[in-house]
C-alpha cells in the first residue's frame, strides 16, 4: 500500500492528516510534545466492526494485548472483543482491570515463571499450558490455593504455515507441546484436578495470504478434532490463533479478510458444528486489530543536504519505533509508509531520507522516500504504528525521554 492510501484511511482535515477528528498540528499542540504515538479510536472500532461483520457469529474475538498494551486501548477493546490474551503477569493485571471476567482472559507464552502461574491460577484466568513442566506448576498452584485451575493446552502443530512474517508453530519450537506428545501429557494429567477446556494453536504471525491462513485453520481443526478424543471432557475451547497480517511496505497487499472469513464459515458450519459441537472457536489477533489505527508523530529538527542527498532529521527514531527502522523482524529493510502530516494534501517534491535523532546509522525511518518538501518543525508521520511500536522498542537506548501515547 502507498502512503496516500494510508492518508486516505485517516482522512484529511484542513489539508492536514486527521487523527481522532483533529488536524495533526492541533493534536500535536494538545499533546504538548513530540514525538508521540496517537491511536484513532474510530479506526479501531471500524476494524472490529469489519471483523464482526465478516466472521461467523459463533467465533469469539480475542485481543492479544502484547501488540499494544496501552491501558486505554485495552480498556477500549475490552468492551468490543470477547477475550484478551496476555503474555505476562503485568499484562494480566491490565486485562483484569477491564470489565471482562477473568475466565475471558488467557495467558500464553513459553516461559511463565512459577510465581506468574500462581498469580494466574489465583485470578481464575485460562492458563495456556506450553509444556509438561508448566502443567505440573499449574497443578501445584491449584493444590496450594485450593482452586481447580482452568487451562488449555497450546499445541505445536505437526505442520508449518508458509508465508508468515514470524513462524511460531511446526517443526521444533519453544511454543506449545508437540502435537504427537499431547495425548501422553493429557493422559498423565487426566486425574490432576485441572479443568482442561481445550486447545490453542498459534502457527505464525504477520501473514497476508488468505489461502495459507485458511489452509492452516483447516489443518488446525483436523488436528484438534483428533486430539479432542484424548480429553476427559468434550472440547469447549478451540483457539485457532490468527496471524492476520497488515501491509507495512509498498508492495504488501492487504489481507483478503472476506476470503479468510469464507473459510471460517465453512469450518464453523462443517467440522466444528458436526464434530466439536461444544467448542467455542476463538480467533486471537494483535496487530490486525490495532496496527493500522496508530501513527508515530515526530517533528523535523533539521534539514540538511549531504553530497546531493537531502536528510530530514526528526526528534524521534528507532528507540520508539524500532520496526520502522527495519530492525525488528525484517530481513531486508523496506520503508514503512511515511508522510508529512501537516502537509497531507501537498504533492511530492523529490526523494528525502528521514533519519531519527540517535547517533547510529541504524536509526533510519525512511530511505529515499518521496515526500512533499518539508521544513524544520513540520510533522513527519510513520503509519502502521499501532502494534509492536513503543513497547517493542529499545526506549532506554541513548536516554531520550519516553514519548506520550494518546487514544483519540
Ligand atoms: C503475539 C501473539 C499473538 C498476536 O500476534 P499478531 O501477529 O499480533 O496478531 C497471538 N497469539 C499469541 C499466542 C501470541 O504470542
Amino acid at each position: 500500500m502507498k502512503p496516500n492510501e494510508h492518508i486516505a484511511e485517516f482522512g484529511t482535515i484542513d489539508a492536514e492528516l486527521g487523527v481522532g477528528g483533529m488536524p495533526l498540528s492541533r493534536l500535536a499542540a494538545r499533546v504538548g510534545s513530540t514525538p508521540f504515538f496517537a491511536y484513532d479510536r474510530t479506526l479501531l472500532d471500524r476494524r472490529v466492526d469489519r471483523l464482526r461483520a465478516a466472521l461467523p457469529a459463533r467465533i469469539e474475538l480475542s485481543y492479544a494485548m502484547k501488540a499494544n498494551p496501552m491501558p486505554a486501548i485495552v480498556q477500549h477493546l475490552a468492551r468490543r472483543v470477547d477475550r484478551i490474551d496476555v503474555a505476562s503477569s503485568a499484562e494480566m493485571l491490565t486485562a483484569l482491570d477491564t470489565t471482562l471476567p477473568a475466565d475471558r482472559v488467557s495467558f500464553a507464552g513459553p516461559g511463565k515463571a512459577p510465581a506468574e502461574i500462581r498469580r494466574a491460577v489465583a485470578s481464575g484466568i485460562i492458563v495456556e499450558i506450553e509444556s509438561a513442566t508448566e502443567f505440573r506448576r499449574v497443578v501445584a498452584a491449584g493444590d496450594e490455593l485450593g482452586i481447580v485451575p482452568t487451562v488449555a493446552v497450546r499445541v505445536n502443530p505437526d505442520f508449518a504455515v508458509k508465508g508468515s512474517g514470524m513462524r511460531m508453530g511446526g517443526g521444533p519450537q519453544q511454543f506449545g507441546i508437540d502435537a504427537e506428545q499431547v495425548p501422553a501429557v493429557l493422559h498423565d494429567f487426566a486425574a490432576a484436578g485441572v479443568d482442561i477446556l481445550g486447545f490453542h494453536v498459534f502457527a505464525g504471525s504477520q501473514n497476508l495470504n488468505a489461502a495459507v491462513i485458511t489452509e492452516a485453520q483447516r489443518r488446525t481443526v483436523d488436528l484438534v478434532t483428533e486430539l479432542a478424543e484424548h480429553l476427559p471432557a468434550p472440547l469447549r475451547y478451540l483457539n485457532l490463533g490468527g496471524g492476520f497480517g497488515i501491509p507495512y511496505v509498498d508492495r504488501d497487499r492487504p489481507l483478503d479478510l472476506d476470503e479468510v472469513a469464507a473459510g471460517l464459515h465453512e469450518l464453523v458450519d462443517g467440522v466444528i458444528a458436526e464434530r466439536l459441537p461444544d467448542a467455542t472457536p476463538v480467533i486471537e489477533l494483535g496487530r490486525y486489530l490495532v496496527g493500522e489505527c496508530g501513527v508515530y508523530v515526530t517533528r523535523v529538527l533539521d534539514r540538511k543536504v549531504s553530497r546531493g542527498r537531502t536528510y530530514l532529521v526528526v526528534d524521534g527514531g528507532m528507540h520508539h519505533q524500532l520496526a520502522a527502522s527495519g530492525n525488528f523482524g525484517q530481513a531486508i529493510r523496506r520503508n514503512y509508509p511515511v508522510a508529512v502530516g501537516n502537509r497531507a494534501d501537498a504533492a511530492a517534491g523529490g526523494g528525502v531520507t528521514v533519519v531519527g535523532c540517535l547517533c547510529t546509522p541504524l536509526d533510519l525511518l525512511g530511505d529515499d522516500v518521496e515526500l512533499p518538501p518539508a521544513e524544520i518543525d513540520d510533522l513527519i508521520v510513520i503509519f502502521q504504528a499501532g502494534a509492536y511500536g513503543l513497547t517493542a522498542s529499545p526506549t532506554a537506548f541513548l536516554g531520550h525521554p519516553a514519548p506520550v501515547e494518546v487514544l483519540v
